[in-house]
């Protein structure tokens, strides 16, 4: 079958805008993977003959729920939860949960794209899905979080389970909410099934590692990419935007590697502290007490507060951005290239827009997307499903050992499949087409599905 690739890919990509209106941040998702892949269809007409790709394209299951709940002054509020079952190839759907104003179908079925192919890049058997509510945690109540999420598991329960979907975390989704979702799954269904969700607290069924490990598997990432080009860490200026699970960690991981992060952020604004940023008082402030980035400044003499502005105006060698999607634009990479920027690593989801990622490549600046350097995260709860099967329970150095070689694998992976498909150092390129190939191949072996 002679196919006109050009064309097919347009095709396919007009059918999705077509079938999905007002979904933006899906739109953009699959744009960015379908670019990459003109160069698999040249060279496998059996994707195309078979629709590979459009099927890919479309999620298996979307389920959408009401969420209804009393807060603590009595008032009903309802909420939207949403799971996008979105690809089960290689294994259960698993991807997290997100609860944040911002969520909606399009947000959802972006973030589900994204993981089949992150989860795929992982070598782990995880299928892809995501899921997520409207509910805006700030401000609320732990009561007032548990009785949202025992009225979202009421109705998420019965399409989960630890052979089907496994949801986790994600932004506003922490341990809290993963004990909350954890125990309503258990007392609705009267099955102690540690696999049906990960992330959970270390002292039933929790993973050594996992809360770290999507800031860390960012920066064992960044470092594989340092390495190719005969570089460290050491000595490194880093900004990393964010200042959730992912930022953390990161920083954590980048100060123990040689390098200095001098800036973080939150939707209020960013801190610069040119001593490094000071971990203990940054957990302090937002794991502990759930509070602003600018109380970090205000204790510490080192550092100052920019309230709104871009943090991507801070120079440095590295950044990695690890707050939210399509928060580093064009205008952003290009600040931060004339500033000598010479590493992009996505700690979040599809963090850089299609005019940042132009922009990187364009002034030669390495950059990694976030389905293959935030993959760590996802692939850690693939080892707390595997020790939750074996109900055995690994050291934090065994643990680690595996996060870093899986996160060196995923880097040679998508470095080796760029230069294979003549693209050399371009991983957003590598990333989509191993993490492509692999799904489709099992997508094609199960048949008409
Ligand atoms: N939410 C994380 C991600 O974007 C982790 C998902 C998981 O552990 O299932 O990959």
């Amino acid at each position: 079958m002679h196919v006109d690739v050009p064309a097919k890919v347009q095709e396919i990509y007009d059918a999705v805008l077509r079938r999905n209106p007002g979904e933006d941040e899906f739109h953009q998702a699959v744009r960015e993977v379908l670019d990459s892949l003109a160069v698999v269809l040249g060279r496998h007409s059996e994707y195309a003959e078979m629709k590979t790709i459009e099927r890919i394209c479309e999620p298996e299951r979307q389920i959408i729920f009401r969420v209804p709940w009393q807060d603590d002054s009595g008032e009903v509020q309802i909420n939207r939860g949403f799971r996008v079952e979105f690809n089960s190839a290689l294994g259960p759907y698993k991807g997290g949960l997100r609860f944040h104003p911002s969520v909606n179908l399009g947000i959802v079925k972006f973030l589900g794209f994204e993981q089949i192919f992150k989860n795929a890049l992982t070598g782990m058997p995880i299928g892809g899905g995501k899921g997520g509510s409207d509910f805006d945690p700030k401000g609320r109540s732990d009561a007032e979080v548990m009785r949202f999420c025992q009225s979202f598991m009421t109705e998420l329960y019965r399409h989960l389970g630890e052979y089907t979907d496994v949801p986790a975390g994600d932004i506003g989704v922490g341990a809290r909410e993963i004990g909350y979702l954890f125990g309503q799954y258990k007392r609705i269904t009267n099955r102690y099934e540690s696999g049906v969700l990960t992330g959970k607290g270390l002292g039933w069924g929790g993973a050594l590692v996992r809360t770290e490990a999507t800031g860390y598997g960012a920066a064992f990432f960044a470092e594989a990419m340092m390495d190719v080009r005969g570089e460290s860490f050491d000595g490194k200026r880093v900004v990393v935007s964010g200042s959730g699970n992912v930022a953390v960690y990161g920083i954590e991981k980048v100060h123990q590697m040689g390098g200095t992060a001098v800036a973080c952020s939150d939707s209020s604004g960013y801190v610069v502290d040119e001593k490094g940023i000071d971990l203990d008082l940054l957990k302090q402030v937002k794991e502990v007490e759930r509070g602003r980035i600018a109380d970090y400044a205000e204790r510490r003499g080192s550092a100052s507060f920019v309230a709104g502005g871009s943090i991507w105006d801070v120079p440095c060698d590295v950044a990695i951005p690890s707050a939210t999607q399509n928060e580093l634009d064009g205008d952003a990479a290009g600040t931060l290239a004339g500033n000598g920027c010479r590493y992009v690593v996505e700690g979040a989801n599809m963090p850089a827009t299609p005019a940042a990622v132009k922009a990187f490549r364009e002034a030669g600046v390495a950059f990694a997307p976030g389905k293959a350097a935030n993959a760590g995260g996802v692939a850690t709860s693939a080892l707390e499903m595997q020790q939750n099967a074996s109900r055995d329970r690994w050291t934090f150095e065994h643990s680690e050992a595996r996060l870093a070689e899986i996160m060196r694998d995923i880097h040679s992976r998508c470095h080796e499949t760029a230069e294979e498909y003549g693209s050399p150092g371009d991983l957003v390129l590598g990333a989509n087409v191993a993490g492509f190939l692999q799904v489709a191949e099992a997508v094609h072996a199960h048949g008409l599905i």
